[in-house]
């Protein structure tokens, strides 16, 4: 067991499947902001979790069309 963080860092996909609850929202596409990502990575990597190991997904939508891929991927 460890702790997990799980960001939909964009709600843009490029696929349509049918199971999908971001087509249950509004329909409005966005993502979260890159400082805002690294804040709450921050907060999450710095809090006294009882567990030990931490494993931070970005996720979406599709993650690898988020407009800022060059600095949260390498
Ligand atoms: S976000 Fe995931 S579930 Fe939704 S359409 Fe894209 S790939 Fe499919």
């Amino acid at each position: 067991m460890e702790n997990w963080l799980n960001l939909h860092v964009t709600s843009v996909c490029q696929l349509n499947c049918r199971q999908c609850y971001f087509k249950r929202y509004d329909g409005r596409k966005g993502e979260i902001p890159l400082d805002a990502i690294a804040r709450i990575c921050e907060d999450f990597l710095s809090t006294d979790f009882p567990l030990d190991g931490y494993t931070i997904i970005l996720g979406g939508g599709e993650p690898l069309l988020y407009s800022r891929k060059d600095y949260i991927f390498l």
